[in-house]
């Protein structure tokens, strides 16, 4: 099964909950039922986080890119090509197309489209993927080059790594937002996971990320609310509640504010090293999210 942690809103905790799902289920596996083995992949390309707080042994690196058409002598000028364009990469200047790398997604429409096979495939470099243990866990975690514009192709690699593990439990750190790069760790999961806090902020980024999950997918999305005030929601919180069960989104779980969170923080420690408790909350989380998706 795969878990796509991803979307929401920035400093809700996604990285938090993936870490301690992860450790709780490389920890208590058995005790849960789980009889392969736990991967984690950090998708969050842009920032990735969770190898400072795992510290993996690095078995295996490698580099992402991804198609650029280069101009060769055979072009004739007519502009086939930058009309075909609809990321606007090619431009005519002077009577010859130029190539903007950082707008061209690698779709090699013009490549198809171009009348004299003028364009031929290079390559640009977009990052590198790291796949290493945590213990028993595989972590694999993506990373993209500063200046790179394109994280999505770097995204679905990192998980690639991961799912050719044939491992039981797969948990995707994603990115947050509801753009192409969130959807993209979306896209790979049997359910999405967006964590969000008990906030008009939480609120607002779940039904962005729920409108472009219902246009774009064909996955459960689950809701974690995350640093709860303790006791139930109140105000914003308790509208992102009745947001939920409008929508019938299932929360999966109601995670309290944790006040050993900024000292673990401060010394570079998953939250459930610091707060050991923490395991029974999530070996429960599991157990729900089992039920939620009829396993
Ligand atoms: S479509 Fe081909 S021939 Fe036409 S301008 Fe583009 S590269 Fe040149
Ligand atoms: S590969 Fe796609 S995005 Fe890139 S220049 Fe060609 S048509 Fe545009």
């Amino acid at each position: 099964m795969i878990i796509a942690i991803a979307g929401g809103h920035r400093g809700a905790g996604r990285t938090t909950v993936a870490t301690d799902l992860a450790l709780t289920l490389m920890q208590t596996g058995r005790d849960l039922g789980l009889s392969g083995r736990v991967a984690l992949v950090d998708a969050d390309v842009e920032q990735p986080a969770t190898d400072l707080l795992l510290r993996p042994l690095i078995r295996e690196r490698g580099e992402v890119s991804m198609p650029l058409p280069r101009v060769n002598e055979r072009c004739t000028g007519q502009g086939r090509c930058a009309e075909v364009c609809r990321f606007h990469a090619i431009a005519l200047y002077e009577g010859r197309p130029v190539v903007s790398p950082e707008l061209c997604c690698g779709c090699g429409l013009c490549l198809s489209e171009c009348p004299e096979g003028a364009l031929e495939e290079d390559r640009q470099p977009l990052g590198s993927v790291q796949m290493g243990r945590v213990g028993s866990m595989t972590w694999v975690g993506g990373r993209l080059d500063m200046g790179a514009s394109w994280p999505r192709p770097l995204i679905g690699e990192a998980i690639r790594w991961a799912t050719r593990r044939s491992c039981e439990f797969v948990i995707v750190d994603g990115p947050a937002g509801a753009g192409p790069p969130a959807l993209e760790a979306m896209r790979a999961g049997d359910l999405a996971l967006v964590v969000v806090e008990p906030s008009a902020l939480g609120l607002a980024a779940l039904q962005r990320t729920l409108s472009a999950a219902r246009e774009h997918l064909s996955l459960p999305v689950m809701v974690v609310i995350n640093k709860r005030p303790p006791g139930a929601e109140v105000g914003a919180g308790a509208e992102l509640v009745a947001y939920c069960r409008q929508e019938r989104v299932p929360i999966m779980a109601r995670i309290d504010i944790d006040e050993r969170a900024p000292s673990a923080r401060a010394r570079g420690v998953p939250l459930i090293v610091a707060n050991p408790e923490r395991i029974a909350l999530f070996q429960e989380f599991y157990r729900t999210l089992l039920q939620g998706v009829g396993v």
